[in-house]
């Protein structure tokens, strides 16, 4: 990859940073292998190990004033200790102190030395997350020290700065070591990757000044911007971690460009055949859209274009535009979707579209097995010109004849690295397939800027004509019978209806024991409506059924868990009631909400929520009350949860910055752009050195 160079380069005299960890005093063998662990290889990379957070243990809290949720520090003396073997082993501490209030702490790992140091009346200084318990506040495994005798608890005078650790490495040892390697910091002109000239010109100040002042914030740092990541230092970290994100996606994309892909752009006759197919107008938005696509299939590099726009918009016709141009020219499409039920909308939608004109559509998903499987793979290797599935197409040793497109509908669900992959998985001929990546939630434009930057991006941004946008009222669930009688009245009035439970339980087998209580509710209380039911642990063709069943008007109520969340299409549904509003997201919340408001006829959604609302889950229902449109929900949804929950990539490590913080730095990203071109045009050589630096180890670690 781009990112990595030769990691058994010579260390020279002017490279300080460059030497191993092993250089260091008192960093031997053993060390050594555990900082590996960590990606610290050498002693740059300790420079670059930055604190996740700071503990505040320069003030002792009373008891009396904790607050559940914050972390603080407590002297306290044992009251009393208990030993339960109840469920697991555990020991339970009581402290008290002046305030005359109790907090116990709670452990569940602890030696026998440590049970017998904490008797009665020992005092003790601890540090901890507090939460509300059985029996009140309490603290689970706090940090703690044992004070003696009469002596005053010595508070520290700095912040204590918190790394990410391992296993078998204390907190207090990586410091140390962090502290050795900063020892080492050469001069600004030495450290700096950044040109002179575009440091002055977007203001940025010392790097040297800054990594010192993090990782040992002095007595009078002002605690809380540093707590909250905007001290002028962190911003200037957080400024090089952003622009080194930014120029290695870019120069992941000019390796992707360096590439060839196969010419796909012919007359155009199975576009027109369809289009004059299509019982409506593509709206201006998708024409665009459309032949910015088309555009650029017909180039012999690799397309790689994101198309995103709000739910609804009609993206499906615009996948299905490109799919025929890569058919007409005589190549194979790939449409992966991330659930099965996804799949198969879209396998409906295209096998009406495109087997009119001819077009041999394969499905291929994890269900079909056996020897459906084999001969589905048969004909998928001769040359089917369609084949869809869900993500795991491409992972599963499916042998293309000539694969031209890959359209991957991604919920935000695919990292750089996985989209990187399906290029290797589809050459031939030393082509690679074309990429389209289709978005259902749509990207705050900082975000997309930041984390697609490998991407093209294109934007539908408007609705089909006729859609009138879904009214919004929040419900408390003490007003339930009152919603099922209003369900009651718009049965009467032939209009089809949603119920969504959306128990967050880990299993799937709750969340549909969940359904199939409201299921029965349902059943029972509106007589002479058919209600249906439809959840994940219904195998596909029972949940076909159900869903044509629902399309087709027989059923007039669908309970649904959020497995409808996704792609399903009956435009005469025009009510939707959420239940537990309170506990989705609102990316979430408003996937589900276009479920409705697809048709004509105006819809209505009823967000039912449990009393009381707490105050982030009050602002979310607020939202949803006031907007209907994708783009403010996004970039409220950034500003209410983070982008790591926004892209659902929490996982993927994709977003794992050490510093930057996509949505409190937000405002650095049009500077980091500017900066990036400039290093990537007139100083490629400090744009690599600075990829090595942040990600060179990051990357060996991922690799490990
Ligand atoms: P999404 O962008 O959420 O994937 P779909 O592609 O599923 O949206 O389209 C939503 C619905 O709108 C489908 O029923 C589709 O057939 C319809 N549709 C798409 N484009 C248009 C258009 N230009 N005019 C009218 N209806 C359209
Ligand atoms: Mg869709």
């Amino acid at each position: 990859m781009a990112a990595r160079t030769d990691r058994s380069a010579p260390v020279t005299a002017t490279d300080p940073g460059g030497a191993p960890v092993g250089t260091l005093a008192g960093v031997g063998p053993a060390l050594v292998a555990t900082l590996a662990k960590l990606g610290l290889e050498r002693v740059q990379d300790l420079w670059f190990h930055l604190p996740l957070r700071y503990e505040d243990r320069t003030r002792v809290t009373a008891i009396a004033d904790l607050r559940a949720g914050e972390r603080a520090q407590v002297e306290g003396v044992v009251e009393a200790v208990e030993r339960g073997f109840r469920y697991r082993p555990q020991l339970k501490v009581a402290i008290s102190d002046d305030s005359r209030q109790t907090l116990l702490l709670r452990f569940f790992h602890f030696s026998r030395a440590q049970a017998e140091q904490l008797q009665s009346g020992t005092r003790l200084l601890c540090y901890g997350e507090v939460r509300h318990g059985a029996q009140g506040l309490e603290m689970v495994h706090p940090n703690y020290q044992r004070l003696s005798g009469e002596v005053a608890a010595s508070v520290d005078e700095l912040l204590t700065p918190v790394y990410p650790t391992t296993e078998g490495l204390g907190p207090k040892r990586l410091a140390r070591v962090i502290g050795k390697a900063l020892e080492r910091l050469p001069s600004d002109a030495q450290l700096e990757l950044i040109p002179p000239a575009l440091r002055a010109a977007h203001g940025l100040d010392s790097l040297r000044d800054a990594l010192l002042y993090v990782h040992r914030p002095p007595p009078d740092a002002p605690m809380s911007q540093l707590l909250l990541g905007r001290h002028p230092a962190q911003q200037r970290l957080a400024f090089e971690e952003l622009l080194t994100q930014h120029l290695s996606l870019k120069r992941m994309r000019a390796a992707v460009r360096q590439r060839r892909a196969p010419v796909l752009g012919g007359p155009g006759e199975l576009r027109r055949q369809l289009l004059a197919g299509l019982p409506f107008e593509l709206t201006s938005a998708q024409q665009r859209v459309g032949d910015e696509v088309a555009r650029d299939l017909a180039l012999p590099q690799p397309m790689l274009r994101l198309v995103q726009g709000d739910v609804g918009s009609g993206k499906t016709v615009v996948a299905a535009l490109a799919a025929l141009a890569a058919v007409e020219a005589g190549y194979q499409v790939a449409l992966m979707a991330p659930t099965e039920l996804l799949a198969e909308q879209h396998l409906t939608n295209f096998r009406q579209w495109l087997e009119p004109l001819g077009v041999e559509v394969e499905w291929l998903a994890g269900k079909v097995t056996g020897k459906a499987r084999k001969l589905a793979l048969a004909r998928v290797a001769a040359g089917a010109a369609v084949v869809i599935g869900t993500h795991a197409l491409m992972q599963e040793g499916v042998a293309f004849a000539r694969l031209g497109l890959v359209i991957v509908d991604e919920q935000h669900r695919f990292g750089v690295q996985q989209r990187l992959a399906l290029h290797d998985k589809g050459r031939h001929d030393n082509l690679v397939p074309h990429q389209l990546v289709l978005t259902a939630t749509p990207i705050p434009r900082t975000l997309a800027m930041s984390v697609y930057a490998d991407l093209d991006v294109s934007s539908i941004d408007e609705l089909p004509p006729g859609r009138t946008p879904v009214q919004t009222v929040a419900i408390s669930n003490a007003r339930r019978a009152e919603v099922i009688e209003r369900i009651h009245v718009a049965c009467g009035e032939g209009r089809q209806v949603y119920w969504v439970c959306t128990l967050i339980e880990e299993s799937e087998q709750l969340r549909a024991q969940a359904a199939e209580v409201a299921h029965a509710e349902l059943s029972a209380t509106l007589a002479g409506f058919e209600v249906g039911l439809i959840h994940g642990r219904m195998k596909s063709k029972e949940k076909q059924v159900v869903m044509d069943a629902f399309k087709s008007g027989e059923l007039a109520v669908l309970v649904a868990t959020t497995v409808i969340e996704v792609g399903v299409d009956v435009p005469n549904a025009s009510l939707m009631v959420i239940e537990n509003s309170e506990r989705l997201g609102l990316a979430q919340l408003h996937q589900l909400r276009g479920r409705v408001g697809r048709g004509a006829v105006a819809s209505n959604c009823v967000l039912l929520y449990q009393p009381p609302l707490g105050q982030l889950a009050r602002e979310r229902l607020q939202v949803m009350r006031d907007t209907n449109d994708g783009f403010r929900i996004a970039e409220k949804d950034l500003e209410l949860r983070g982008p790591g929950e926004v892209l659902g990539t929490r996982q993927t490590g994709q977003l794992a910055f050490r510093i930057a913080d996509l949505a409190r730095d937000a405002h650095l990203l049009a500077a980091v752009q500017m900066v990036g071109e400039r290093m990537l045009a007139d100083h490629p050589r400090q744009a690599s050195q600075l990829i090595e630096r942040w990600v060179g180890g990051a990357a060996r670690y991922a690799d490990a």
